[in-house]
């Protein structure tokens, strides 16, 4: 007969005993209730001993990967406003409000080296939709936007996990946003004015391209596969 086991895979060595005398069941069904006592506190003091597997968060903490995905966060600084993360985002969370600089105005060099050609009016992340893909890190070319090893970061409020990392007041932001958008209408407006051509007005005759069947004829095969 195969060896019973629990769920676990643990033997089951104790079957109970029954007996027809009332006393002698009295007597087996105590020895029972101590013994499940005995086996129960053997687990109990066994772990008692042992080292525990668990820490004291928040006073412990465990070392989390490197490459652990946690919060996002933006070096403002090093951004070049090209919305490449802003695109791929799946939760579309980030939203970048960029404006090119007037004429003479000079926004000088990021810490990279690169000339910092837009205005980063406005970069907010809403944090409570992001879903740590980590795919606006992978394709920002300016490692500007990257996991940061912190991932406790509750708030009161899902409006204080919507994070702006500009450094333009909103004051700021709509100046630039608005100097940018009067400068490019006044470019629009110096350009001479292209005349429309009106569905009415005669349109040039343009002859359509004829084949001389003569020629066609004479420049195919026959039958034979020969040119006549
Ligand atoms: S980690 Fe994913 S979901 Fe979160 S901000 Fe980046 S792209 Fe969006
Ligand atoms: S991909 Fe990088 S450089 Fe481009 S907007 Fe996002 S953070 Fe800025």
């Amino acid at each position: 007969m195969a060896e019973m086991r629990t769920a676990l895979g643990m033997p089951i060595t104790h079957q109970t005993k029954t007996s027809k005398n009332p006393i002698i069941q009295w007597i087996l069904d105590v020895w029972e209730g101590f013994y499940t006592v005995l086996v129960g506190m053997g687990v109990t003091w066994r772990h008692f001993f042992r080292k525990p597997f668990t820490v004291q968060y928040p006073h412990e903490k465990l070392n989390i990967p490197k490459q652990a995905r946690q919060r996002v966060h933006v070096d403002i600084d090093l951004c070049g406003g090209c919305l490449q993360c802003d695109k791929i985002c799946p939760a579309g969370i980030i939203k970048i409000v960029t404006a090119k600089p007037v004429a003479g105005e000079d926004l000088g060099v990021r810490p990279n080296g690169k000339r910092r050609a837009l205005h980063i009016a406005e970069f907010t992340i809403d944090h409570s939709k992001c879903l740590y893909c980590g795919l606006c890190e992978t394709v920002c070319n300016d490692d500007a936007i990257y996991m940061i090893p912190d991932f406790q970061y509750t708030t009161r409020s899902l409006e204080q996990l919507v994070v702006n990392y500009s450094r333009y007041s909103p004051e700021e932001r709509d100046r630039v946003v608005a100097a940018a958008a009067a400068e490019k209408a006044a470019k629009q407006a110096s350009k001479p004015a292209v005349p429309q051509t009106k569905v009415s007005d005669p349109q040039p005759n343009i002859p359509s391209p004829s084949v001389d069947s003569d020629v066609f004829n004479e420049k195919c095969p026959g039958p034979d596969g020969e040119f006549k």
